[in-house]
This record gives C-alpha cells, sequence and structure tokens, in this order.
C-alpha cells in the first residue's frame, strides 16, 4: 500500500480532543487506502515548559539530560495518538525514536538524522497495522542515549521519514493554512501560496519563518520528497495549503516570494582592532570553535591602521562570544580596546529567485526601509535574499512596508 506521512505540530496535539480531531483525518486517509506514518510534536507550549525546567537548573547544564528532559513531551502525545486511533478501530502502534531506532550524531539539543531503518515499521504493516505513530523531534545517539534534533525539529523527523519510506507525500499539519509572503501573525495583508520553490523556502526558514524548520527543507529538496503545508483545523482537499516544489513547477511567481524576520539577533562590535592580514582568521577562528553562530560581518575602513569588525550571531550566543573574544585577547591572538553587544536589533530579509533576473530589488528595499525613516546597520546579499539588520523596535513596520513595496498583498 502507499505510504502517507502526517505531521501534526504542537497546537495541533494540544488538547485531548484536537488529537481526536488530527486521528480522524488520519483514519479518513487510512479509509483512502494508505498506510500512515503520524509524526507528532509535543502538545502546544509543553517543550517550552520543559526546557524552563532544565534552565532553572543552572546556566551550564548537560546537553544530554537536557534532551533526557525536554524529548518526553513527544512520547505523550505519541502515545496517546495511538490510543485514540484504537479507540476508532484504526490499527494503530506507537514508536519512540530509539524504538525505530532513527539514528542521529552525537550532538546533543542539535542532533542530525544519519538513519532511518524501515524494516521494523514495514513489518508491523504487514501484519495489518495501518498507522505508526512516531515522536517527532528525537532519536537515539552513537553513545546510545536519546538526542533531540534542534528546536521545530519534529518537521525534520517527517520528511526523512517520507523520504526513507518513499512516501507518497509529507503532510505538515500546522495553525496556518500554509506557507504566507510574510508571518501572517505579523501581517494581516500576508497572502497564502499555492506552492513555493525549495530554495525559497529553505532561505524563509532559515531567515527566521518558523513555519518549517529548515533542515527539514533541505531534506525534502535533497530526496525529492512532494512536501505539502496545511492547516489542521481546515476542510480536508487535496489541494489545500502550500506545496512546496521544483522552482520549475511554479508558473508565475513575484520577484520576492516573501518576507522573513528573526527577532533573535544581536550585533558585536570589536572597537579598534588592528587591520593586518589574519586578523579576521584571528577573530572569527575563536569564535567558531566556541560553536558561535556567526550570521552577517562587516569590516569598517580602516584609519591609521586601526579598524572595527561588526558582527552578528543569536542573542544568547552573545556571552559565549564575549567569553571567546576575551580568551583570544588575554592569549595575544587579537588586541581591541572595546567588545560593545547590541541586543536591541532584529533582522528582516526579503526572499525570492527572481532575485537571480532582476537588479534594483536592494534599491527598491533600502527605499522603502528609509521612507519609514528605519536607519539600516548591517546589510548582507545573497543571489536570492537581502537582510538587514535594524532596530528590533521597528521590525514590525519593516515588514509590513517592504510586503507592501514589493507588492505581496497582490496575488503574482
Ligand atoms: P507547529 O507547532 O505546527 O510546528 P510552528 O509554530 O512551529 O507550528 O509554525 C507555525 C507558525 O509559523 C505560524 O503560526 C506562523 O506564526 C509562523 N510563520 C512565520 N512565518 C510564516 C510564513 N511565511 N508563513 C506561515 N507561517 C509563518
Ligand atoms: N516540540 C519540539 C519543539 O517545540 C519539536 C517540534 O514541535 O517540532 O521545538
Ligand atoms: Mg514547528
Amino acid at each position: 500500500m502507499p505510504i502517507l506521512v502526517m505531521k501534526f505540530g504542537g497546537t495541533s496535539v494540544a488538547t485531548p480532543d484536537r488529537i481526536r480531531r488530527a486521528a480522524k483525518r488520519v483514519g479518513r486517509e487510512v479509509a483512502n487506502g494508505f498506510d500512515v506514518i503520524v509524526i507528532v510534536s509535543a502538545m502546544a507550549g509543553e517543550t517550552n515548559r520543559l526546557v524552563g525546567y532544565v534552565e532553572e537548573t543552572g546556566p551550564f547544564f548537560d546537553a544530554r539530560e537536557y534532551d533526557a528532559v525536554v524529548s518526553s513531551g513527544e512520547n505523550v502525545t505519541a502515545g496517546l495518538m495511538a490510543l485514540t486511533l484504537q479507540e476508532m478501530d484504526v490499527p494503530a502502534r506507537s514508536w519512540q525514536g530509539w524504538q525505530v531506532p532513527l539514528r542521529t550524531t552525537d550532538v546533543h539539543a542539535a542532533a542530525r538524522i544519519e538513519e532511518i531503518p524501515t524494516d521494523n515499521i514495514l513489518a508491523k504493516f504487514g501484519e495489518g497495522m495501518r498507522v505508526a505513530v512516531v515522536a517527532g523531534f528525537q532519536g537515539i545517539g552513537p553513545d546510545g542515549r536519546i538526542t533531540t534534533l534542534g528546536r521545530g525539529g519534529s518537521d525534520t523527523t517527517a520528511v526523512a521519514f517520507a523520504a526513507a519510506f518513499g512516501a507518497e507525500r509529507c503532510d505538515i499539519y500546522t495553525d496556518v493554512d500554509g506557507v504566507y509572503t510574510t508571518d501572517p501573525r505579523i501581517s494581516d495583508k500576508a497572502r497564502k501560496l499555492d506552492r513555493i520553490a525549495f530554495e525559497e523556502m529553505l532561505e524563509l526558514a532559515s531567515l527566521g519563518a518558523k513555519v518549517l524548520q529548515t533542515r527539514s527543507v533541505e531534506l525534502a529538496m535533497r530526496y525529492k520528497v512532494r512536501l505539502r503545508v496545511l492547516s489542521s483545523f481546515g476542510e480536508m482537499d487535496a489541494d489545500a495549503g502550500t506545496l512546496v516544489c521544483d522552482e520549475e513547477d511554479i508558473v508565475e511567481s513575484n520577484v520576492v516570494a516573501g518576507v522573513a524576520y528573526s527577532r533573535d539577533e544581536a550585533k558585536m562590535t570589536l572597537i579598534s582592532v588592528a587591520d593586518r592580514p589574519g586578523i579576521a582568521a584571528a577573530i572569527f577562528g575563536p569564535l567558531s570553535e566556541a560553536g558561535v553562530n556567526v550570521d552577517m560581518i562587516v569590516q569598517n575602513i580602516s584609519e591609521e591602521g586601526r579598524t572595527d569588525m561588526t558582527f552578528s550571531c543569536p542573542t544568547n550566543q552573545v556571552a559565549r562570544a564575549e567569553q571567546a573574544m576575551q580568551k583570544a585577547k588575554d592569549d595575544g591572538q587579537i588586541n581591541y580596546h572595546d567588545l560593545v553587544a547590541d541586543t536591541d536589533v532584529a533582522k528582516v530579509s526579503v526572499v525570492g529567485i527572481g532575485m537571480r533576473s532582476h537588479a534594483g530589488v536592494a534599491a527598491q528595499m533600502f527605499e522603502a526601509l528609509s521612507a519609514e525613516n528605519i536607519n539600516i546597520k548591517v546589510i548582507t546579499t545573497s543571489e536570492i535574499k537581502i537582510s538587514v539588520l535594524i532596530d528590533r523596535k521597528y521590525m514590525e513596520l519593516a515588514v509590513q512596508a517592504l510586503h507592501d513595496a514589493f507588492g505581496l498583498e497582490k496575488a503574482a
């Protein structure tokens, strides 16, 4: 029988009643002739609650135990989903990550999937089981301990299962009815897209649109998984939601497909570093060794052999970055006057494959921000995106201004 993967996010399994609604959808797909692999998230808010407990134990916790705690939310929903399906006379069984076993790397709290053996679950389908309910977000590392895949990781579990089992499709059920031109919570003019290209979705996800975890889009692109995002509250309809697909399958599109934002950015400036060969390596080497994810980088024009170097990184890595820079200074690798951290910034980005062939997108973006009197602190560009760092208090205004400037509320 053909296999379908259905993933239900936190809001879709937030209460026993919602689990029942989700289970009804699964039951209908079983009636349509599919064997179904259901991937569940923890109930809405549960993972945050568990992370809070871990953080209360102290600032430098053991990531292995973090994973042991935060993975538990998914165990509850997997069991409850299987029970609910059984109540509806749908033969179902739950699996935790280690039981599959979904094997991952050893990077606790941010593990990558290495292998999903299919024999165990396929054998059960062969015996008449119709639904395998798998706890998302979790796996088992080489040391035999539970790992997790990073926040939002159930999306990646779902796509990886779809790839491993050669599923017909991977349906991601969430609290919005598809991928929008921007976060519908920020702009009421946001428009749902019927289709979006893998490359665009990958950029939007990595620039902050959390509707899909970045890694899930990467996997879908690599393994050609038919990936659909849709609401678990709407009608069941074959054309519902947004299909993430190859760019060749999109007939018409805007130059800019969408606007993304990330609140979680900090701007760090090293004041007065010596401008000499090797200085960038001497700064960014230690940052990378300390596990700081540097995103944007700007070096000022130098004066009298000294310059300022600015970079951005996630807010929760500021302390680590400061520590790494202080150590490099103490060890004599670099010499700077001061390190200034600005945590009141946000990143706003426009994304679109149309930018490859259209000039002037950057100018139009900067003009729209200038019309709102928004100062740009740092700019980066790549082939299909432009990002700016701005004061956080202007983030929503910037998203709305850019959404208007690129005419995203109108259908392409
Ligand atoms: P789930 O719990 O189902 O995984 P998430 O909260 O992780 O749901 O992701 C869905 C949320 O992503 C939406 O509620 C929406 O606020 C946010 N979002 C951000 N950008 C977009 C976008 N471009 N399109 C749709 N949703 C977006
Ligand atoms: N429950 C996990 C989280 O909140 C994984 C997920 O929902 O995708 O990050
Ligand atoms: Mg999510």
